[in-house]
This record gives structure tokens, sequence and C-alpha cells, in this order.
């Protein structure tokens, strides 16, 4: 996890008081105990009170007036006055010339350093929060748990926990009572299973137990696991003491058996977590086992995986375009979305089927295909006077992006079907940054080059984005739907919306909200600065004849029917 407090401000001009505050990470919110709500809008000094030193401030901003980044430390103020010593660094987001930049803050927190090489290891293995295990140490004894079971004959199990009604203390709480009650759930959890057992936690609500020696046969061990569930329940329902309200915390657990079969650790995981959400669907607070219905499925996904293989050359694969709007200039665009034609299920929804192909390994094909169709289209659209200046956005997966020769292939179907590269955006997600930055920042600057532009999709979902926001040739954000769809009831989806938007503005992005549905959505969109949407106000994704029938629908010129 990580533990630098991060903040960013908004464009500030040299002599302009303090600038205010834009972005805060997770971080931020959970050492200082000020809410995103609470942080966002305040002076830059938020966090100065009575013995930070002046004479530091005043270096500090003389270096923002030059426009240069600066190093420091200071003591800061928590929001319940508890002070803490930070290690400040601070940079301008835009370059020196020019005259107004937002600034980022990264502040590490010192009373807690210099760590000794026992606790770097223990960081890498367990949840900075709670100090149970984290993924990776879990991963770990799951390995050495199957290595036993198979010369062993005993049966373990694997529970996936999910805490059912958490965000009703994370949200009205803020993120400090949320913490607080996980804090205590894993107390409670410890005192639920046995020495030799593991419990993870994987962020957010969700926790996962490994249950060693359950039992010599199946029903035994079920009989033990669910003996260990009622546990579990039984003590969850306790109300919490650091809740002022009396918080009862319910959970929907999914548990997964496992003897001498040979399987791996992640299809115990998936199966596990498949089982939590059959609990989830069941009602809530309540426990289901993995089964073989459930195995049904995933056999049927080995039969769909085998049928996806073919799909290019039995000719199965179509794109639908779904418009995207400026509330200036109408329609700008469209997005490219894969369907799979496949018999006897008509046409299956590119969520489906992406991460199978992604998962067999046959994303590079699909992508090659995506591809090649979406710049023929751009091509023809450009012999249509009202299609002309429509820019094409195309879905990048992350695998199909790191792929050797990825920029040469798309240079070549370019250069093959005459499209303009500079009507073809790219659409990759953050999952992608994360590996290998430098590779990633090369291959986009080469295709900036010729003009192709990029977009990052399901802006928000991902990790600790700052970092490389600024470093490559991005040309916009998009907000990721799940943001939108409750950003009208949610303080914290709207609050990220705003965010982002004013993020990417002062970065010089263009933002796009996706999946708008609703005229209040998009209302209040347009009032925190978003003007540009895609989403089934406006259209669904639709057959290329269909689409190109609907955009001759459209007044030219004109404004869009907002
Ligand atoms: P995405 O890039 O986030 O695409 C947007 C998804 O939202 C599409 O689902 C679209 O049909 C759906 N959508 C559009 N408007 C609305 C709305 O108003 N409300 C709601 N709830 N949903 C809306 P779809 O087509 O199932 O695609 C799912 C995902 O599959 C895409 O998410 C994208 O990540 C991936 N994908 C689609 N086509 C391709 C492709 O050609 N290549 C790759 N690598 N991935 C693709
Ligand atoms: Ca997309
Ligand atoms: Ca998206």
């Amino acid at each position: 996890m990580n533990n630098d407090l991060v903040m960013i401000t908004e464009a500030w001009a040299p002599h302009a008081g303090w600038p205010r505050i834009v972005f805060v990470n997770e971080a931020f919110v959970r050492l200082t105990g000020y809410s995103r709500q609470q942080a966002l809008g305040q002076p830059c000094n938020l966090l100065h009170g009575e013995e930070t030193d002046r004479d530091e401030l005043n270096r500090l901003e003389q270096a923002m007036a030059r426009g240069e980044p600066a190093r420091s430390e200071q003591m800061n103020y928590a929001q319940d006055g508890r002070p803490f010593w930070t290690g400040i660094d601070m940079a301008p987001i835009l370059s020196a010339t020019d005259a107004k930049t937002p600034w980022v803050f990264v502040q590490s927190d010192l009373s807690r350093r210099p760590r000794t090489s026992a606790e770097i290891e223990h960081l890498a293995y367990h949840d900075a929060l709670t100090g149970l295990a984290n993924r990776t140490l879990l991963m770990d004894r799951l390995q050495q748990t199957l290595a036993a079971c198979a010369r062993h004959p005993v049966y373990c199990g694997l529970m996936f926990i999910d805490l059912d009604n958490f965000k009703d203390v994370n949200d009205p709480g803020g993120h400090a009572q949320g913490d607080q009650l996980l804090l205590e759930v894993a107390e409670r959890l410890q005192t639920c299973v046995r020495e030799a057992d593991t419990i993870a936690r994987f962020g957010g609500d969700e926790f996962v137990l490994l249950l060693q020696t359950l039992g010599s046969d199946p029903a035994e061990a079920a009989a033990n696991a669910e003996t260990v569930y009622h546990k579990i329940a039984a003590l969850l329902a306790e109300p919490f003491q650091s809740q002022s309200l009396q918080y009862r915390a319910n959970a929907s657990v999914g548990i997964n058996l496992f003897g001498q079969l040979p399987t791996t650790a992640d299809e115990l995981m998936r199966h596990a977590d498949m089982a939590m959400y059959q609990a989830k669907s069941a009602g809530k607070n309540t426990y289901r086992f993995f089964d073989t219905g459930m195995q049904k499925m995933v056999d049927d996904q080995a039969w769909m995986g085998n049928e996806l293989r073919h799909a290019v050359q039995r000719e199965q694969l179509s794109l639908h375009y779904q418009a995207q709007f400026d509330v200036q200039y109408g329609m700008i665009g469209a997005e490219a979305l894969l369907r799979w034609s496949f018999p006897g299920r008509g046409l299956v929804p590119a969520e489906i089927f992406i991460p199978l192909a992604e998962q067999i390994g046959v994303i590079r094909e699909l992508g090659n295909w995506v591809l090649g169709v979406a710049c023929q289209e751009l091509a023809r659209w450009a012999t249509i006077p009202a299609m002309a200046h429509l820019v094409m956005a195309v879905n990048v997966s992350p695998q199909q992006f790191q792929l050797p020769g990825f920029v040469e292939a798309v240079l070549d179907v370019l250069a093959r079907t005459n499209a303009r590269p500079d009507r073809l955006k790219l659409e990759l997600t953050e999952s992608v940054l994360i590996q290998d930055l430098s590779g990633v920042r090369r291959s986009m600057a080469t295709l900036k080059a010729h003009g192709v532009g990029f977009s990052l999709d399901d802006f928000g979902t991902g990790y600790s984005s700052l970092k490389y926001l600024k470093q490559l040739a991005l040309d916009q954000l998009k907000i990721d739907k799940s943001f939108v769809a409750d950003v009208m009831t949610d303080s914290h989806d709207s609050a990220i919306a705003l965010t982002i938007v004013t993020l990417g503005h002062s970065l010089g992005l263009q933002v796009i909200a996706e999946g708008v549905e609703t005229v209040a959505q998009r209302d209040f969109l347009v009032r925190i600065g978003c003007n540009i949407f895609q989403g089934y106000l406006y259209s669904e994704p639709l057959a290329a004849k269909e689409f190109e029938a609907f955009i001759c629908l459209q007044p030219q010129g004109a404004k869009a029917q907002v």
C-alpha cells in the first residue's frame, strides 16, 4: 500500500496565495483524517500549524514562484491535531515556461523511517492497514498447501469473505472510520482460525482465509468449513466498538474445498471468488460452496474459449460503433466495440469474451483484426462528408499493447488502409502503465509522432495514477462508467468525477464521460466542466450501417442534441 501522501493543486500563478487542492490520494485521507470532500478546495497549506517552520515555507514559496521543484521537511498536523513530520517533494506539473501550473506535492511520513530490512520485508508480504497477509503471501502459502495436498490425503479450504454493507460505514463516516472497522474485523477473524491458517486482506473489504487440514474426506471438511463460517458470522454480527451507530457487519462468503485433485492456485482463487458472488446473489449474509454447477460454467468457458479461437476465420466478429458527443461541436467521433456473433447465442458483448480472449492468449489476433477493420472503416468515413471529421477510438488491451511489434502493426495498418493517423485514437487502461513505463512511453511517443491519439480508459479505477499521467503522450481521460452511474447519488463518486475533470483539464487533457444514461447525469457532468459524452443517452453501439444512418440524421455542424 502506498503510504506517501499525494496532493495536487489547481494551476497557480506566482504570488497568488497558496493554491487550492484539487486532488488528494487515499494515503492522504488515511493519514491526515481529512476526507476528500474536506480537503478539496482548501489552500494547500491545510496541514500546516503552530510548529511548521516559517522560513522553510518561505523557501518553498520562492521555489514555486520560480517554477522550480523543491524538497523540504516539515511539521504537519492531522485533522485531529496530531502532529507528524514529513519529507516533502514538490514539483510543477507543467514546464517552467508555463506561467500557471498545477503543483504536485508528495510527502512521506518521516516518523516511520528509516525502515529496517525486516520492516521492508514485512511490508512486502503484509497489508499495511491490518498487518494481515497480503495477496502475495497468501498465494505463496496456497502454493505450499497445494504441494502438501498432493502428498497427503487431506482437504483444505479457501474462504472468500466480502463485507456486504461496508460502504454504509465508509461513505458517511469517512475512510478513517472505515479503516477502524476493518481493523476490528481483522482482529475478530484472527480468533476464528487456527495458528496454521492464513488470513489475508486483499484491499477494500475483501478478506481471504486459507484453512489447513479441514478433514480427511470432503464431507468432514465441508462440515468443518461451515463451523468456521458460523463462528465468523456470529462474531461479525456483534456490535463494533468504534462505530457510534450500532453497526453490525454481514458478510457474503464463498468457500472452495480442495484436496488431491490437480489444480492451480489461481483456479482455486477464481472458484472461491465465484462462490462468494453466488452467496451475494443469493441475498447476501450467507455462504456458498463452489460446486459443480459452477464448474459447468467454467467448462462452458473452456468450450467457449475453443470456439473463440476460430471466430476470426469463421467471420463471426464485427465492430459496433458508439457515438461520442461534444456539447459544443456535436458528434466528434465513435468508439469501436467488438461483438462476437456466436451461433445459438446471438451477439455476445465484449465484456464477456475479451477477458476470455486475454486468458487464452488470442487477444493479439482479435486486436489486429479490430485495428484492421476499424481503420478500413475510418478510411471509408473519410469519403463521406458527414463523417469525415470523426475520430475512431479503438480499445487496446494491455497484453496487446505490450507485445513486441505492436507499434509497427498499427503503423502498418494505417498505411495499408490509408486511414488518417490523426483520426485514430487508442484507448488504454491504467493497468498497461504499471508494468513497463518506459517501454510504454516510447511506444506511445512513436505513435504520437505519427499523429495517433491516446485516451486513458476506465480512469479512476486503477492505482496511483499521477506518477505517469504527466509523462505520457495522452490526449484524453475517460471517466469510468462506474463513477458516472452513481454520480448523482454517491458523493464519493461525484467527488472522483470532479477530481478527474479538474486534474485532466489542468494537464491540458480532454475529459470524456462514458456510460452516460440520463439527462441528470449529463447535466451534472456539464456543471463540473466535463463536455464530452458517450452513452445510451445518445446512442447504443450500432452496427456500421446503422451508425452511418444515425449520423446522417444528426443536424450538420449544429450543436449536439443535448
Ligand atoms: P469499455 O471500453 O469501457 O467500453 C464501454 C462499454 O460500456 C461497452 O461495453 C459499451 O457497450 C458499454 N456502454 C456504452 N454505453 C453505456 C451506457 O450508457 N451504460 C452502460 N451501463 N454501459 C454502456 P462492451 O461493448 O460490452 O465492452 C466491454 C469492454 O470490453 C470494453 O469496455 C472494453 O474494455 C472491452 N472491449 C470492447 N471492444 C474491444 C476491442 O475491440 N478490443 C479490446 N481489447 N477490448 C474491447
Ligand atoms: Ca473503451
Ligand atoms: Ca471504459
